[in-house]
């Protein structure tokens, strides 16, 4: 008789533990995951399908716009929010449905609950006690607000998904991807939108000319960008929020929302009981080989905060295979790895911002601004900025990253290029496509004077 009742249990139902646990089942291993809310997790369920889907949704305001441009007659079509909440809750239901048959083919064993670590080896969900060799934890994130007075009265991303109709006047506080991604979306939708950042400038961390033109053009499309501000208190006024600053500024919203980073969710899971360590954020401590402090529990995804995007998660859940049911010990390689911004218009980035790549070596720059083709007709004032970073001595292309329409479609495509050390003469050598923005990351010839 088998010493546990599974070879691998996995806590969390989102990509990684999707990922994990169906392939364990694939390679004859009994599995089961268990999920307490839907399973698909955060990107599916609560982040970037949801997300992406209302920014194709608010996309169109503009694109009506610039058809006029193209012979077609000016129209302004009446848009219903509740229509496409309606449309977005349908396609959520059809992707939930599809994992549930993934796991169910594949020989998963889904186990509706809340699971909670009795010891190394034991799980409990609802009272009901499980073991297995392996637990992996893959339980996510969830949004984070600070304490401050009347923050109850703000909503997160996983509500502003859902809301039922669609506020006039939207505060959103937080400089981050999802801010900065709900501010387009809100805004694209005909809101009234501020952005308030305590940072001198949105999306920190991402390459310093990428910031202030996204930021350039979010202001230009009427978004209210206010710099170096905290919010003090919200309080509840006739009509909506009050939000206030120091030095006794104010500002009235319909609907205030905070972006402000999201946390571990790693609480009441008995993790430290079991022996597993979490860092000083609640994260979950792990080895290059997703190992935990004990040595059968493993942890991937937004709860260890190495790399918080899908699929990093999916390839941590892959070398997580290989390591514990491949003998094939494989340690996940975070160097060069391309992330977008669905902001309006996208940012596309992969490997080193200008500034990082300066700290390390001296650099070339090279940079291009120009208006895309799709705008010169239909006279849209909105650049496109794309910037490549290059090793001095190694020619070595250490960053591309772009502003504008494609964004991540086209950084997708260099990501490989980078992966494989490309060299700017070897961008150079590259024929390009005409006419295509993308052309222009090979025909970059002038180096930026500094
Ligand atoms: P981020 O960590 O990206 O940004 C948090 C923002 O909130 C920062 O601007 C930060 O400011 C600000 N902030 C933090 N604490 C406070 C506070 N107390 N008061 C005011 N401002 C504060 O978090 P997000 O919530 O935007 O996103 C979470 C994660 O989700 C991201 O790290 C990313 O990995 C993932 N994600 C990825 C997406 C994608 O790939 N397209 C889309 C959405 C999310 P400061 O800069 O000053 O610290």
């Amino acid at each position: 008789m088998a010493k546990y009742d599974y070879d691998l249990i996995t806590i969390g139902a989102g990509s990684g533990g999707v990922r994990a646990s169906r392939r364990a089942a694939g390679l004859g291993k009994r599995s089961a995951v268990i999920e307490n809310l839907r399973v698909g997790g955060t990107c599916v369920m609560r982040g970037c399908v949801p997300k992406k889907l209302l920014v194709i949704g608010s996309h169109f305001a503009d694109d009506f716009e610039d058809a006029a441009g193209y012979g077609w007659q000016a129209v302004s079509p009446d848009f219903s929010w509740p229509r496409l909440i309606a449309a977005k809750a349908a396609e959520l239901d059809r992707l939930e449905d599809v994992y549930h048959r993934i796991l169910r083919e594949a020989g998963v064993e889904e186990i509706t609950g809340t699971g909670r670590l009795a010891d190394s080896h034991t799980v409990e969900v609802d009272g009901k006690a499980m073991t297995a060799e392996t637990i992996l934890v893959c339980t996510g994130g969830w949004p984070k607000m600070p304490d401050i007075p009347g923050i109850e009265h703000a909503i997160t991303s996983n509500e502003a998904l859902d809301l039922p109709e669609l506020p006039k006047r939207i505060a959103i506080v937080g400089g981050g991807y999802i801010a900065v991604e709900f501010a387009g979306i809100f805004n694209g939708f005909g809101a009234d939108v501020t952005e308030i950042i305590r940072a001198p400038q949105i999306l920190r961390g991402f390459d310093e000319d990428a910031r202030d033109v996204l930021a350039h053009e979010m202001e230009k499309k009427g978004i209210h960008i206010m710099r170096e501000t905290v919010v003090r208190s919200i309080e509840k006024c006739e009509g909506g929020f009050s939000l206030r600053f120091p030095y006794g500024k104010e500002l009235e919203a319909d609907l205030v929302m905070y972006a402000t980073g999201r946390s571990p969710n790693t609480s009441g899971l008995g993790l430290e009981e079991a022996g597993v360590k979490l860092d000083d954020k609640g994260a979950i401590l792990v080895d290059e080989f997703s190992k935990t402090a004990v040595d059968n529990i493993y942890a991937i995804g937004d709860v260890t905060e190495r790399l918080n995007l899908t699929p990093v998660a999916l390839a941590e859940a892959e070398a997580f295979i290989n390591t514990v049911y491949r003998d094939t010990p494989t340690a996940m390689d975070y160097a060069n790895i391309a992330s977008a911004v669905f902001s309006q218009p996208p940012i596309g980035s992969v490997g080193l911002s200008e500034a990082q790549a300066r700290s390390q070596t001296d650099i070339d720059v090279y940079v291009s601004r120009f208006t895309p083709m799709k705008y010169t007709l239909s006279g849209r004032d909105e650049k496109t900025m794309m910037k490549i970073v290059v090793d001095q001595k190694t020619d070595r292309v250490l960053g591309c990253h772009m502003v504008g329409l494609d964004a991540p479609e086209i950084i997708q495509g260099l990501a490989i290029a980078l992966k494989c050390g490309a060299t700017k003469a070897q961008f150079d050598a590259t024929i390009g496509i005409h006419p295509t923005a993308a052309e222009e990351f090979v025909t970059m010839r002038e180096k930026r004077e500094d």
